[in-house]
């Protein structure tokens, strides 16, 4: 098989064996990035040089029986993580010349483990989005159909994975950003638990909501790349000191006798038909591998997307009230005075769905309305959080849909907010609710790919790699590579 077809897990027996370098392999899908990228626009930025360099140190560790567990293992990181040196623009014009002085926690680990990195991906505007037309780098492309979208806001890193540009990419994800992408371009993607993952070094959009994650083709290479990411960080005061499992060992185990919930409300008039009956045959599998179903109800998640756009706003707006002019990123040039620097500097910085979230998160702070929204979403965030923790009373893992359909077309809903924001109708309440959550490709609607949703219980991300694995093993939508991109 050619090096770009395989898995992260396939790689690493095949560098191991000494099928090829990792010099090689860095250079071969620096080679494919080149040729194929423009159809995708996938990276902002792609770091050749760094990556060859890495690779031949990854080579030279090898060659002395050293190296970690990533030992030249390539990968791409959203561009939403600080990589010391190298430009990290968050997708937006404000920070479009941010060189960060330091490593965030998950590049810093990774890099240990020995993995390469062949770039940034692009990504929505502050993962302020659903279609990664909020870039101010434009919109990335679906390697599955060249006119649609590949979700977002981590489409660069899933439309990467997809395209085979890289076995796996990192992502983040507040509110759905690393599931929804997943499943629109048939990849995997896990969003672990709140506090699972350091969020030290990664640009804050909802600070109580975002969390780190992975995308990659198989759940074998999830469990792989979590179990080096995960685990506490004394920098992030939101990481929490527990003991991460060996995810890899956990996943060989069978699901037989697994209770798997799924949600009354999840089968609604939200869901397009097709995708529905997709993910009906995905539990179908789950239940001939042994796994039984019970019938759970959320009654509060249909608040969640509401309850999320008072939340998240509120959070960026204080989040993103660090970038001025002054220390950070895009000055506005000609200023008269102070004010009319941040004005301006703002103004011309951030692109229209983050000015529109900061002054929404504004208003619903200001002392006027605080009780009326702020306080009231907080207060259906914790009912939202109860019903889940009633269903887990009853279930190990939820399955229902990642998305209502499949991927829609680049335009379609850019000038509807409501629509785009309700494609996170199904993955919003585990980010409101803390919960780890998975998407697993189950299927294809109009040749287009869509996701298994799967939601774990507190800090058993375990679990959702296993059962995600399990059925991996009995189907092969995972392996489907777009036509252009064999
Ligand atoms: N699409 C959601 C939003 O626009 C979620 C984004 C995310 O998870 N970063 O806010």
């Amino acid at each position: 098989m050619e090096m770009h077809a395989q898995t992260l897990t396939e790689l690493a027996a095949g560098l191991e064996k000494g099928d090829f370098t990792s010099l090689e392999l860095t250079q071969a899908l620096l080679d494919r990035i080149a040729a194929h990228n423009d159809k995708l626009n996938a990276f902002i930025t792609v770091t050749a040089d760094e990556a060859l360099a890495a690779a031949t140190r990854a080579d030279t560790a090898r060659s002395k029986g050293g190296g970690g567990v990533l030992n030249g293992l390539p990968i791409i990181h959203k561009d939403i993580f600080c990589t010391r040196g190298i430009k990290t623009t968050c997708g937006s014009k404000m920070l479009d010349n941010f060189i960060s002085p330091y490593d965030a926690t998950v590049v810093e680990r990774l890099a240990d483990a020995g993995a390469v990195v062949l770039g940034k991906a692009n990504m929505d505007e502050f993962a302020m989005g659903s279609s990664n037309e909020t870039s101010y780098f434009g919109p990335v492309r679906n390697p599955w159909n060249l006119e649609c979208s590949p979700g977002g806001s981590s489409g660069g890193s899933s439309a990467s994975v997809a395209a085979r540009f890289a076995p796996a990419a990192t992502g983040t994800d507040t509110g759905g950003s690393i599931r929804q992408p997943a499943a629109l371009t048939g990849t995997v993607g896990i969003k672990p638990t709140y506090g699972r993952v350091s969020r030290y070094g990664m640009i804050a959009f909802a600070s109580s909501l975002d969390q780190a994650g992975v995308i990659t083709r198989s759940s074998e290479d999830a469990a792989r790349l979590l179990g080096v990411m995960a685990g506490f960080d004394e920098r992030d005061s939101t990481s929490i000191d527990q003991p991460v499992p060996d995810y890899l060992a956990g996943i060989a185990h069978s699901i037989k006798g697994l209770r798997v919930g799924i949600v009354r409300e999840h089968f609604d008039a939200g869901l397009e038909e097709e995708t529905g009956k997709k993910v009906k045959e995905a539990i179908a599998v789950l239940k001939a591998l042994g796994a039984t179903t019970v019938e759970v109800s959320l009654p509060n998640l249909n608040l969640s997307v509401p309850t999320y756009y008072v939340v998240a706003p509120a959070e960026c707006s204080s989040n993103l009230s660090r970038f001025d002019g002054v220390r950070f990123g895009y000055r506005a040039e000609n200023a008269e005075d102070l004010l009319d620097l941040y004005c301006r500097s703002r103004g011309e910085g951030f692109g229209d769905e983050v000015k529109r979230r900061i002054m929404t998160g504004t208003y619903v702070l200001s002392a006027g309305y605080y009780d009326a929204y702020y306080l009231k979403a907080q207060r259906v965030r914790k009912l939202i959080a109860d019903d889940f923790r009633k269903a887990f009373a009853e279930v190990d893992v939820i399955a229902g849909p990642t998305a209502p359909s499949p991927a829609f077309k680049l335009g379609d809903k850019v000038d509807d907010p409501i629509q785009m924001y309700l494609n996170d109708i199904y993955t919003i309440g585990a980010n409101l609710a803390g919960l780890p959550a998975m998407s697993v490709p189950c299927g294809f609607v109009d040749k287009l790919p869509v996701g298994l949703h799967l939601v774990g219980a507190h800090f058993d991300e375990e679990t959702l790699l296993r059962c995600a694995h399990q059925y991996q093993q009995e189907t092969d939508w995972h392996t489907a590579c777009p036509e252009a991109f064999k």
